[in-house]
């Protein structure tokens, strides 16, 4: 492989928030330091100065601030965040355990341009559904994380949250979470099969697109900001030796354990960051080169410059694995011009780019136009 990542998209740069660690579950598979509360929330305050300092610093970017816990929906200044954030003009994803009211979640959607309510070992499908249906359909789906000892409640889950119209992310589950030792559970091939079809099938256009033709019953947070494809795309886009262009998924490369980039050129931190709920600022959510700031002590700390040389043997979370990654021996390009992927490659491998770009860029000029339209 040569390259991979979801570089068609443009200048997006994803910040992962971990805005406080308190959470009102204990899955069995999260770790008590995800959830137990010793971090409060931060204050709104230096959550403000925060986004200042990224969006001052990435003014020709598509900023997405990705939000986690613990559950950040529990953090009173929460909607007064989103709301600051889209009035910026970048754009916000919550990621959720679904546990607040429909009602809740009415009042901060139209801040937010991606939702992922997360269905786990107590959540209830028609519950969800009653939380999921709150959103437009191009602008949420279900993590199911796919639970060894709850297998088939995750599958009737699945299908059932797909048969209605809703997208559905197979998640695979992972082993001390978040750490050194991070692995995934010992899933059967038959299950890797089916979690990898069933992040496939995310591909199919009309998945991308809206299967069902919903109405749209809330004003969509969309910000346009040149080009941005602001729908839900969880493509990474692979180029292989010959060529090859590849479409595939996070969750499809965890599945099928095609996560290993050691050696690899990585462009996370131009591309993505972590921030903690400690405070802790790092290039990536694997942490492979350490915390390099923290917000409590300076907010207004400088962004990276310059891609890593990844040394681990697995990247497994999902923000991460859609970053840029180069293959040894392969050209790099000046990260102080761009972050947004421009390798010389030869001839051959250039044609392929170049065509995947233009047909990239098709695509996404058509759905912002489309979005556009379905505007109130
Ligand atoms: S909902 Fe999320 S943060 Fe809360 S316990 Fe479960 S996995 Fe952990
Ligand atoms: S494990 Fe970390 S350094 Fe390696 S490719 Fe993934 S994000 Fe980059």
């Amino acid at each position: 492989m040569i390259v991979t990542g979801t570089w068609s998209r443009k200048n997006r740069f994803n910040v992962q928030w971990q805005l406080g660690n308190f959470c009102n579950y204990k899955c069995s598979y999260c770790p008590t330091r995800l959830r137990d509360g010793r971090f409060e929330f931060v204050t709104i305050d230096l959550a403000k100065r925060v986004v200042d300092n990224i969006l001052r610093q990435k003014p020709d970017h598509n900023v997405l601030f990705s939000f986690q816990g613990g559950e950040v929906t529990l953090w009173k200044e929460f909607e007064n965040l989103l709301k600051y954030i889209y009035e910026q003009g970048a754009s916000s994803l919550l990621a959720t355990n679904g546990s607040r009211t429909p009602a809740y979640f009415a009042k901060i959607a139209p801040y937010l341009n991606y939702t992922f309510m997360s269905f786990h070992e107590v959540s209830e499908v028609d519950k969800m559904l009653e939380r999921i249906k709150v959103f437009h359909p191009q602008h949420v789906a279900s993590y199911t994380l796919m639970n060894l000892n709850l297998w088939d409640k995750c599958v009737d889950a699945h299908e059932r949250i797909e048969a209605a119209g809703y997208r559905s992310i197979a998640r695979v589950i992972f082993d001390d979470y978040c750490t050194l030792n991070t692995q995934q559970l010992s899933y059967t091939s038959e299950q890797r099969q089916y979690i990898n079809k069933c992040n496939l099938h995310l591909l199919k256009p009309a998945r991308l697109s809206d299967p069902l033709d919903h109405e749209v019953v809330l004003p969509l947070p969309v910000k346009m900001k040149g080009v941005i494809n602001n729908k839900f795309d969880p493509r990474i886009i692979q180029i292989h030796d010959a060529g090859t262009v590849i479409n595939t998924t996070a969750q499809s490369l965890l599945a099928t354990q095609q996560n290993d980039y050691s050696g690899f050129n990585c462009y996370a931190g131009l591309e993505v960051l972590c921030i903690g709920a400690s405070g802790g600022v790092t290039t990536s959510v694997c942490a492979q080169d350490g915390i390099f700031a923290d917000i409590f002590d300076n907010p207004e700390f400088e962004l990276p410059t310059v891609p890593m040389s990844c040394n681990r043997t697995s990247c497994w979370c999902e923000s991460d694995l859609q970053a840029t990654k180069i293959s040894p021996g392969e050209p790099t390009f000046n990260p102080n011009v761009q972050p947004a992927i421009d390798p010389v490659f030869d001839t051959a491998k250039s044609l392929a780019r170049d065509s995947l770009i233009a047909a990239e860029d098709d695509a996404e000029q058509a759905a912002a136009e489309e979005d556009l339209l379905v505007e109130p």
